[in-house]
C-alpha cells in the first residue's frame, strides 16, 4: 500500500467543528426537518445519523415519520407545512420512498430554499448556471475532500464513473466549474472500454454502486480514487473500488466506510447552515 488515505472521517469532523462554531454565533438554532416514510432498516440508521449530526452541532432537530402505506398527497402536505414552517430551515425527505410514492413529486415539492439536499431542480439548474445555491451533499463532500488534502483539481482530468443526478452529474458539474477547472468525462454503463477511459484520470471518482469494479488496470499510477460506492455485503461496508489492489498504484484514496459517506453528512449540516443564515437574513 502507497496510497495516502484520505480520511472522509476527520475532513467531517472539521466541517463539523466550523458549523458548530457559525451555529453558535447565529443567536438562534437552525432547525433541520427529517421525513422518515416506512420501515426500511437503512434509511432509519441514515435518518437517525442525521439527527444526532445536527443536534451535535447546536441545530434543532424536527423529525417526522409516516407510515409505508402514507399517500402522496400526505407525504406532500407534509412537506407543503414544512415549507411554512417558520422554526423549519432545512427539509430533507429521505429516500428512497417506499413504493409508488413519486420522489421526484416530493422532491419538487419541497421550498428550493430549504431544499438541504441540493436535489431541487431550482438548485440542480443554479449548479448548472453556475449560480450560488445550495449544492448536492455528496459532490459537495468530494470537492471538500480533495480541497482539505490540497489535491489540485485545476487543469487536471477527472473521470467520474456513474452520471446519476444525485451523484455522478452534479460532481461533473462541480469539478468543471470555473474555480475547479477540472476537465471531466462522466463515464456510465454504456462507455466503451472503461479501463482505457478511467486510466487517463487523475482523479478517478467511482460511484456506479458496482463492488470492487475499480481495479488496478483503471487507475493511472499515482492518481486520486474517491470512492463513492456503498454496498451493503455479509462482511458490512465496501465500495465500488478494489481497495488494497488500488491502493497499491494510487497516490491518495478514500476508504470504505470513513471516506465520502462520513463527508456527505457533515456537507447536509454546512447546507443546513447555510439556508438558515440566506433565509433568516
Ligand atoms: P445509480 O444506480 O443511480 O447510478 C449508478 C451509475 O453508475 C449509473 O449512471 C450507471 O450507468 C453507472 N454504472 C453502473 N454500473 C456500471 C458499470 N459496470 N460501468 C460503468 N458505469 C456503471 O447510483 P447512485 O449514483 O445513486 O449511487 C452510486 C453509488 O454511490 C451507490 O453505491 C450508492 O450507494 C453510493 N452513494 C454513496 C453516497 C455516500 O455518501 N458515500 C451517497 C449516494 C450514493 P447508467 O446510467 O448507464 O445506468
Amino acid at each position: 500500500m502507497s496510497a495516502r488515505v484520505l480520511d472522509g472521517k476527520a475532513v467531517a469532523a472539521a466541517v463539523k467543528s466550523e458549523v458548530a462554531e457559525a451555529v453558535a454565533g447565529l443567536g438562534y438554532s437552525p432547525g433541520l426537518a427529517t421525513v422518515l416514510v416506512g420501515d426500511d432498516p437503512a434509511s432509519h440508521a441514515y435518518v437517525r445519523g442525521k439527527r444526532r449530526d445536527a443536534e451535535q452541532v447546536g441545530m434543532t432537530s424536527i423529525h417526522h415519520e409516516l407510515p409505508a402505506t402514507a399517500s402522496q398527497g400526505e407525504v406532500a402536505g407534509l412537506v407543503a407545512d414544512l415549507n411554512s414552517d417558520d422554526d423549519v430551515d432545512g427539509v430533507l425527505v429521505q429516500l428512497p420512498l417506499p413504493g409508488d410514492l413519486d420522489s421526484e413529486a416530493i422532491v419538487e415539492g419541497i421550498d428550493p430554499r430549504k431544499d438541504v439536499d441540493g436535489l431541487h431542480p431550482f438548485n440542480l439548474g443554479l449548479l448548472t448556471l453556475g449560480r450560488q445555491g445550495l449544492r448536492p451533499c455528496t459532490p459537495s463532500g468530494v470537492l471538500r475532500i480533495l480541497d482539505h488534502y490540497e489535491i489540485p483539481t485545476n487543469g487536471q482530468t477527472a473521470v467520474i464513473v456513474g452520471r446519476s443526478f444525485l451523484v455522478g452529474r452534479p460532481l461533473g458539474l462541480l469539478l468543471s466549474a470555473k474555480g475547479a477547472d477540472a476537465t471531466v468525462t462522466v463515464a456510465h454503463s454504456r462507455t466503451n472500454d472503461l479501463a482505457a477511459v478511467t486510466s487517463k484520470a487523475d482523479i478517478l471518482v467511482a460511484a456506479a454502486g458496482v463492488i470492487g469494479m475499480i481495479t488496478p488496470e483503471h487507475v493511472k499510477p499515482g492518481a486520486t480514487v474517491i470512492d463513492v460506492g456503498i454496498n451493503r455485503t455479509d462482511q458490512g461496508l465496501v465500495g465500488d473500488v478494489d481497495y488494497e489492489a488500488v491502493a497499491d498504484i494510487a497516490g491518495a484514496i478514500t476508504p470504505v466506510p470513513g471516506g465520502v459517506g462520513p463527508m456527505t453528512r457533515a456537507m447536509l449540516l454546512s447546507n443546513t447552515l447555510t439556508a438558515a443564515e440566506s433565509r433568516r437574513r
